[in-house]
């Protein structure tokens, strides 16, 4: 009896988090027959609203103060190397998923294109790789810091998207103004009186809560890195930020418990709005079918067997321990609001050292995207297949790279990859007017990418810490303790 007990009490989280998801799907078909209206399914899903809020409003202080703790615990050569082999893994996953993506989309070629549905004919504005790979790099250093936790604006997303159709709810700058895009309909309606022309209308990608991450991630690695190299001089510093992180992480500790009714309503709310899935046959179904064809193999195969080969250890006793994380993401569709839930599982479920969980996991969270790299590369791909542009080896090794820095330039913000899809499909000359194309699935692959996203950050830090395992060590001999100072 006390063993039930005792599996209850340590399985506590993961059982009330499966629970409300299968909870979630149950009520939100039960009541879909209702047909309530937007508004009551508003009402509806406030719980889990207010779980994203909650999440979200850990973000921006877990980030920096995991950051600058993580590296300040370290000294330069260590953080160094691990900041290398983090990198290294980072790309090399990224490189790898978007090679499934590619490879899955020419072989289940889910877009069939007629002559007569080819829409190109207006000349689309290319932006070239080199221009997103030093929008990616701008980002990285802010001009103003505080602003940069505020703002984020991306002058080569200046384009042209066909907002009519589109139900994506992101921020849009209009005039300095940030709007959403229902804003942006009401206006273009003209019920504000206000003409604006798309034109001047630029989605803002990476952004989280309106913040730059990216920017904000480089910060946060300098400052870590001097106050380290400060010594007796840096310690209040350091100690301001260690009890920062401290004080964020026993936040977090009280969110998870109200985690799960936040997941279950956000799972029920959306089951109850959503379209018919059933209707969405043909090429669309298709389409979809091959993205979850190509995120199983790099979740369920090529990661496990990247994190077996190095490390020796069982990858799914690994991923057991993440399953709050997963269904976090699942439920949010955002890594970076699942970020806090992320850090519990790897440091208390999983025994990641702090000082590698603090140090690679926020980094991870806002540039390693495996699942978002892989879905760009399949949906550039579907909807040149729609148009039948058939597209020659240069502009497919054109996509895989926007594809990567597009995943890189993303938020870990709900359907983020799809407002950074324009940089991909304007890199090879495909008309952005078709992201339209894909909008009504994508909700759904959202949250799978996401998850894939967090499986992969988790796995990297995993696969980091086992190879930092030296410098560890011989930090911890030196230091005569094993933790980072609490
Ligand atoms: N929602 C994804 C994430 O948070 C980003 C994306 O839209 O691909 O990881």
């Amino acid at each position: 009896k006390d063993d039930v007990k005792g599996f209850f009490r340590r399985n506590a989280f993961v059982i009330f988090t499966v629970a409300a998801v299968i909870i979630g799907i149950g009520l939100g078909f039960a009541l879909r027959p209702y047909k309530m209206t937007y508004r009551e399914v508003k009402y509806f899903s406030f719980p889990g609203e207010l779980l994203m809020r909650m999440l979200q409003m850990l973000v921006l202080p877990l980030l920096v103060s995991s950051l600058i703790t993580g590296i300040a615990a370290l000294d330069s050569r260590a953080s160094g190397k691990m900041g290398m082999r983090a990198v290294v893994y980072y790309m090399t996953t990224t490189v790898i998923a978007v090679f499934i993506g590619i490879v899955m989309v020419l072989i289940i070629h889910p877009g069939k294109g007629s002559k007569d549905e080819f829409k190109n004919q207006q000349k689309i504005e290319q932006v070239s790789p080199a221009d997103a790979f030093l929008d990616l790099i701008r980002n990285m250093f802010p001009p103003n810091i505080v602003q940069a936790c505020t703002q984020q604006v991306s002058p080569f997303l200046f384009q042209n998207v066909n907002l009519d159709r589109t139900s994506i709810s992101l921020t849009y700058l209009y005039k300095g103004n940030n709007m959403t895009v229902n804003d942006t309909l009401f206006v273009l309606n003209g019920t504000q009186g206000q003409h604006i022309m798309r034109e001047e209308v630029i989605p803002i990608p990476g952004q989280v809560n309106g913040v730059n991450a990216l920017g904000l991630v480089v910060f946060s690695i300098c400052f870590g890195l001097i106050i380290g190299s400060m010594k007796e001089q840096g310690k209040p510093l350091k100690d301001f930020f260690v009890c920062l992180n401290e004080a964020i992480m026993r936040l977090v500790a009280i969110i998870m418990w109200y985690a799960p009714v936040g997941i279950l309503f956000l799972i029920a709310g959306k089951i109850v709005e959503m379209d018919d899935i059933t209707e969405t046959g043909g090429q669309l179904g298709m389409y979809t079918i091959t993205v979850i064809i190509g995120l199983s193999i790099h979740a369920f195969l090529v990661l496990p067997t990247l994190y077996f080969v190095i490390t020796r250890k069982n990858p799914f006793v690994f991923i057991c321990g993440l399953l709050q994380a997963l269904i976090t993401a699942l439920g949010t569709s955002s890594s970076s609001a699942t970020l806090p839930i992320t850090f519990k599982c790897l440091e208390e479920n999983n025994g990641i050292d702090k000082r590698v969980t603090r140090f690679v996991l926020p980094v991870g969270a806002t540039i390693n995207m495996d699942g978002t790299a892989l879905y760009e590369a399949i949906a550039a791909l579907f909807i040149a297949q729609v148009n039948n542009m058939d597209m020659n080896f240069g502009q497919i090794l054109t996509i895989s790279i926007t594809a990567t820095a597009a995943s890189i330039g993303a938020a870990g913000i709900p359907q983020a990859g799809l407002v950074t899809m324009v940089i991909v499909l304007t890199s090879v000359g495909l008309p952005t007017d078709d992201i339209t194309l894909i909008i009504a699935v994508d909700w759904f692959l959202d949250r799978l990418r996401t998850t894939t996203n967090v499986l992969g950050d988790s796995i990297g830090t995993g696969i980091v810490e086992y190879l930092s395992r030296h410098e560890l060590q011989s930090k911890d001999a030196e230091m005569g303790n094993s933790v980072v100072e609490e």
